[in-house]
């Protein structure tokens, strides 16, 4: 599951959860990026912010890890390069690549670097989530690259989970509350390290 993870929520946290358990999945692997090539790198928190809350949120789950390898590879992280990566380590392994339904659009609207071959390369999970709406058979109509891998796609029903990161962040500047939107050990970490209190501008909502 890759993500910015800026903070990582528990919308992340009940997909992966989900995914694992409707798929059958070995492990989740959660990456966050270094440099997501659809964000201004001014208007995330550093990578290493990122991972540790990622890890925290993680730690106590048996079958989740945070992997390092978007982190410390520098330049944009295009998830085809991790995809790859992944799949010389492990080959012969079979790979699921979680989304939230946003997500998955801009894959199949072909934003994604070289997402005809990503569709080739791995499954990917598209799960659902509050403002979003996944129609394949629309997108396949109208998108022809992503026509010969569809069936590499799944959707997945979640428990609707209006949470963001935008949100989150907005909250933790505004001074609102975002326990239970966020595990303690994350609320704590952004509290240390007194994340999000700047005022970046503007606070608009930004996906991807
Ligand atoms: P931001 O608001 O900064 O874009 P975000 O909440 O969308 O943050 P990301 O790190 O951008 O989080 O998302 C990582 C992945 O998690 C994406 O595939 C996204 O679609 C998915 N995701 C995030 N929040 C949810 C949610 N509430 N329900 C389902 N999927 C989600
Ligand atoms: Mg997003």
């Amino acid at each position: 599951m890759g993500g910015t993870f800026d903070p990582v929520h528990y919308g992340h946290l009940v997909t992966a959860g989900e995914a694992h358990w409707q798929f059958g999945l070995d492990v989740v692997l959660f990456v966050p990026n270094r440099h997501p090539p659809h964000k201004d790198p001014h208007d995330v928190s550093s990578p290493e912010h990122r991972y540790l809350m990622t890890f925290l949120a993680t730690a106590t789950h048996p079958r989740f890890m945070v992997s390092r390898i978007e982190i410390d590879r520098p330049g944009p992280s295009y998830t085809i390069d991790t995809i790859r990566e992944l799949g010389r380590a492990y080959p012969g392994g079979e790979f699921f690549y979680i989304t939230g339904a946003d997500a998955l659009g801009q894959i199949l609207r072909g934003e994604w670097r070289d997402a005809e071959e990503l569709l080739r390369l791995c499954h990917f999970i598209g799960a659902s989530r509050p403002g979003y709406y996944l129609d394949l058979a629309q997108w396949s109509a109208a998108h022809h690259h992503a026509g010969p891998h569809l069936h590499n796609i799944h959707t997945m029903e979640i428990p609707a989970m209006a949470i963001s990161s935008t949100d989150i962040r907005n909250r933790v500047r505004e001074g609102r509350p975002i326990t239970y939107l966020v595990p303690e050990a994350v609320e704590q970490y952004i509290v240390k390290h007194n994340l999000y209190t700047e005022a970046r501008a503007p606070l608009r909502g930004r996906t991807g």
